[in-house]
């Protein structure tokens, strides 16, 4: 991780492990937790609840408060070396399982999942901020994707294809990728993970995992769950560090690992592509988004001002597929910035805990200086503030509800993912002036549009260079449909069919001799 401050805080000593045990026991206490071994602060390399090397350790904080919560092992090349190894050493057996049997063990992941969504949506709010509601929708969310390939798996078909020899049969099978290492960010840190590991595990490969250095926690709560279904040691592995680098690198260049699934940004994204290069591994990339949300004149503009407070602030704004940009035709214009601006400052910023709290805080310091800076920025080169437009009374990272008109496509906070609860407001005049507008940025993951006419929503929803459209919708996340992006958002799919198949080889055999 890039934050130094942080780096600062790792710790040198590592405390005994009774005492760790105890901070953990009154860590679970303050959030509630029935079952503190949820809890873990140790990474996980085959099988076992793992220190790092040199016993040093780094401080999760409560993005709410600042207060660290936590202090988790903080491991580098050398034991992400060994989670590869561990990953190897179980690939042998995990794959030759029937799919039927990995099912059995997926299944019953995913049900501990569920048994324990409110602890584990306790933990995702203590370390990312988030309401406890968007929590336990997350926990859902991925456990759904835990459920889905646990079906999935049983499904990786082959196919036999007529022959053009009559003494050869052409026969596709299917096979496993092999050690898969899988970073993922802060935002989601529950789901991302789930949405990497089931189809991976589902399809027989092997996994090591890196979570973000900001949330490490439910990446670990996910595993002590793993364990509890008996996923067998090494088939998934967890190293949490600081340095997200030297993990990346060697994950990056290590010959054992096939594929590298990454959730970031489109900079990470880049990096570990040109790494990964010297092994020629496979990449599956989910990057930044600059997601339009058009309003044309057609719409219904209720429905349209609904989904556009849910696009642009759920998750405090800070997922890749929030609304970015909202474009909003001249004819209806007025009515919907009155109306969004007025359902946007009814929402309520709190702790993520606080009943009825709508956004939390951004998850640190950076991200509030980058949100200060686009508006600043936006409102410098003439941007209007509607509302909002400063750091929240309550201090720390929280910041306004915000939304900007006059906003034009020249300005940084156009082109940047804002990553904060910020609306950027533009007028268009024409059908084709916004989907130029929309289509100008070098990101491709989601965009949306209203409009009650059928010829247009097929016309733009075909026009837009996004790897996913949603009409009259501000949500489309789903396990049953591929998710990911086009252009710089990406390459390859989650969920679906084609999430599975991401961790699958094709394999052509040429059978002769049959004359
Ligand atoms: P990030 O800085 O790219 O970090 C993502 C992950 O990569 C973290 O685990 C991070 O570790 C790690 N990382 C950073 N530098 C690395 C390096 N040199 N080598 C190996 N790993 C490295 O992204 P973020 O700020 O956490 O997340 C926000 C971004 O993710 C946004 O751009 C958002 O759009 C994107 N995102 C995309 C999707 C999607 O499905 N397309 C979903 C969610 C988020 P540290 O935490 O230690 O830095």
């Amino acid at each position: 991780m890039s934050d130094s401050n942080r780096l600062e805080r790792a710790h040198d000593l590592e405390p005994p492990h009774s005492r760790r045990r105890a901070e953990s026991r009154d860590l679970a206490d303050s959030l509630g937790l029935a079952d503190p071994d949820l809890l873990r602060t140790d990474g996980y390399v085959g099988g076992r609840w793992t220190p790092a090397d040199a016993g040093r350790r780094f401080d999760v904080v409560d993005p709410a408060t600042g207060a660290p919560i936590a202090a988790v092992a903080d491991m580098g090349a050398a034991e992400a070396r060994r989670a590869v190894d561990a990953a190897e050493a179980a690939l042998p057996t995990w794959r030759a399982l029937t799919a039927k049997q990995r099912s059995a063990v997926l299944r019953r992941w995913y049900e501990l999942m569920v048994a324990h969504a409110d602890e584990l949506a306790a933990i995702v709010t203590a370390e990312m901020g988030k309401p406890l509601g968007e929590a336990r929708g997350e926990i859902i969310s991925g456990a759904a994707y835990v459920e889905w390939f646990a079906e999935e798996a049983k499904r990786a078909y082959g196919e036999t294809i007529p022959t053009h020899d009559p003494a050869m049969r052409l026969v596709v099978i299917k096979q496993p990728v092999g050690v898969v290492a899988a970073i993922t960010p802060w935002n989601f840190p529950f789901s991302t993970i789930a949405r990497k590991a089931a189809p991976a595990l589902a399809a027989g490969c092997t996994v090591v995992a890196k979570p973000a250095e900001d949330t490490p926690l439910s990446a670990l709560a996910l595993t002590e769950l793993a364990e509890r279904a008996r996923i067998p040691p090494g088939v998934l592995n967890v190293v949490t560090a600081s340095d997200p680098a030297a993990v990346g690198a060697e994950l990056t260049s290590n010959p054992a690992v096939k594929k590298i699934s990454f959730t970031g940004s489109t900079e990470v994204g880049k990096l570990l592509t040109a790494q990964a290069a010297g092994t020629v591994k496979k990449m599956a990339l989910e990057l930044g988004g600059n997601a339009p949300l058009i309003v044309f004149d057609d719409a219904d503009v209720d429905a349209a001002v609904g989904h556009a407070i849910v696009s642009k602030f759920r998750n405090g704004g800070q997922t890749c597929v929030c609304a970015n940009r909202i474009l909003v035709q001249a004819g209806v214009y007025d009515e919907f910035v009155d109306r969004f601006c007025a359902e946007a400052a009814a929402l309520r910023i709190g702790l993520g805990t606080s009943e009825g709290t709508d956004i939390g805080p951004l998850i640190n310091e950076q991200a509030l200086a980058k949100v200060q800076r686009l508006v600043a920025g936006a409102v410098a080169d003439g941007a209007t503030v509607r509302i909002g437009g400063s750091p929240n009374a309550l201090g720390g990272t929280f910041y306004e509800t915000t939304v900007l008109t006059d906003v034009s496509g020249d300005m940084d906070i156009t082109a940047e993912e804002v990553f904060g609860p910020v609306a950027s407001i533009f007028r268009f005049d024409t059908e084709d002036e916004a989907i130029a507008e929309a289509n100008d940025t070098p990101y491709g993951l989601a965009a949306y549009f209203f409009t009650r006419d059928l010829a247009r929503a097929w016309r733009v929803g075909e026009a837009l260079e996004y790897g996913m459209v949603a009409v009259n919708s501000g949500l489309l996340m789903t396990e049953l449909a591929p998710f990911g992006g086009v252009k710089e958002s990406g390459i390859g799919r989650e969920g679906a069919r084609a999430g599975l198949e991401e961790f699958l080889e094709t394999k052509y055999l040429a059978i002769g001799g049959l004359a």
